[in-house]
């Protein structure tokens, strides 16, 4: 049976038996009692599936994986300490020193660092498009040696909406996957799977876990792309000596890129979440999509208020009829897009600085999509790495607000918005 993600975002992953508690429990325990080394040598060799570390498996924190493949409509996927690692496992499962990637150039800022200096420091190298790219410009942009596309389905903090039918089409007829990080709209809104991409990774930090609790970040595997198409992808398609030689695809089937990343990189690299945030993150999931529903509707009222105010150069809010992005919204994201706004005030870096101090609900963090409104100025915060050019690659002026709409009353919202916008214009 079916459910509606509704009902998966409560039931998915657990489902507890004749008198089991109800509630997912946390299994705060680094490892397993076995009672021979027979059964756990299996284990080790992978020959069984079972729990011997917590690094590798945990029950917690599989319920909650299982939970968010079943929400995005893939077959496996592992939860990791943050979406920076859930970035950096996406594309290092399958690239290495010497093989390149392209990659969207409107993405969040700490994932546009980690490809383009650590990244490259490891020897792979990328190629950043802009989320508009025609197809004839992704063709343009692959090598023999490019092993994967990635972007946003719903850019941090731009606000671009990618066309993933595009991106999916020119990675696959270039025998590629197509990774998309798709954070902002979460599963509710949005399903990149249902659009042809391949692997789905998330910050869960944000609306996930809706709290602000726990950082954490998830790799959701389709099981749709097809490794073993040509001879890009030996990690997965070759015998793995740290395994006694198994080679994945044979072995795991559509299992095979999550197993790889569960098996390999998180036993050698080791960023997995605890137990208890895992627990945290189950909770927020189970409201989530309420709490989308409600974000979304605040921040299309707020954003209506600016773009009405006559105080702002631009309102961006692809949910919003006429900004940027709408059309393509429509399409992919037609129930919702966000609870984050993002609009460049009149009077520049000076009125921008006045709104923001002068906010009284809204918060200045360097967050977004959780229950609190907040509020970021990203060219003096996330993004004052970038130099002036990388910043204008990112869609960032030194006039943009990003507002991440909470679930407050939107009427004490608004108001508030409405007193920051007539200070900011003295
Ligand atoms: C926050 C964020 C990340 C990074 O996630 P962390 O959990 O902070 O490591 C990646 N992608 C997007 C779109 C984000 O908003």
């Amino acid at each position: 049976m079916s459910y509606k993600i509704n009902t998966k975002c409560i039931l998915s992953g657990y489902s507890p038996k004749n008198g089991e508690p109800r509630q997912l429990p946390v299994y705060q325990s680094t490892t397993y009692k076995y009672d021979s080394s027979v059964e756990m040598g299996k284990l080790f060799d992978l020959e069984a599936s079972g729990y011997f570390y917590t690094r590798l498996q945990n029950p917690t924190n599989d319920a909650v994986a299982a939970k968010i493949a079943d929400l995005e409509g893939g077959v496996g996927a592992m939860l990791t300490s943050s979406g920076q690692a859930a970035s950096f496992y996406s594309v290092v499962n399958i690239a290495s020193a010497g093989d390149h990637v392209i990659s969207s150039a409107k993405i969040y800022g700490g994932t546009f660092n980690l490809f383009n200096v650590t990244m490259r420091k490891l020897g792979i190298d990328f190629t950043f498009v802009s989320p508009q790219a025609t197809r004839e410009e992704l063709d343009a942009a692959f090598k023999p040696n490019t092993k994967a596309v990635f972007a946003e389905s719903l850019s941090n903090p731009a606000l671009e909406v990618l066309d993933i039918e595009t991106f999916a089409q020119a990675a696959h007829a270039h025998g590629v996957p197509l990774i998309i990080d798709n954070t902002f709209p979460t599963p509710v809104n949005c399903r990149p799977f249902e659009f042809g991409a391949d692997i789905v990774i998330h910050s869960t930090t944000k609306y996930m876990d809706g709290h602000a609790t726990s950082v954490g970040g998830v790799i959701v595997d389709s099981g749709n792309f097809d490794w073993t198409q040509n001879d890009k992808f030996p990690g997965l398609t070759t015998p793995d000596d740290s395994y006694h030689g198994i080679t994945y695809t044979e072995r795991f089937g559509k299992l095979a890129y999550v197993t790889k990343a569960t098996a390999q990189l998180m036993r050698d690299l080791g960023s997995i979440p605890s137990p208890f945030n895992a627990f945290l993150l189950n909770l927020g999931l189970e409201t989530l999509p309420l709490r989308v529903e409600r974000h979304c509707y605040n921040a299309s009222k707020v954003a209506e208020y600016i773009r009405d105010s006559g105080c702002a150069v631009e309102v961006t809010y692809p949910g919003m009829e006429g900004s940027k992005g709408y059309e393509l919204a429509q399409k992919y994201m037609p129930g919702g897009t966000s609870g984050v706004i993002s609009f460049r005030i009149k009077g520049g870096r000076d009125a921008a600085t006045k709104f923001m101090d002068s906010l009284k609900i809204a918060e200045i963090a360097t967050h977004v999509a959780d229950a609190r409104t907040c509020c970021l100025h990203p060219a003096s915060t996330t993004h004052r790495q970038l130099t002036s050019e990388e910043l204008i690659a990112c869609g960032i002026s030194d006039d943009l607000i990003r507002l991440s709409v909470g679930i407050e009353h939107v009427d004490d919202i608004i108001a508030d918005v409405a007193q920051a916008l007539e200070a900011s214009q003295k």
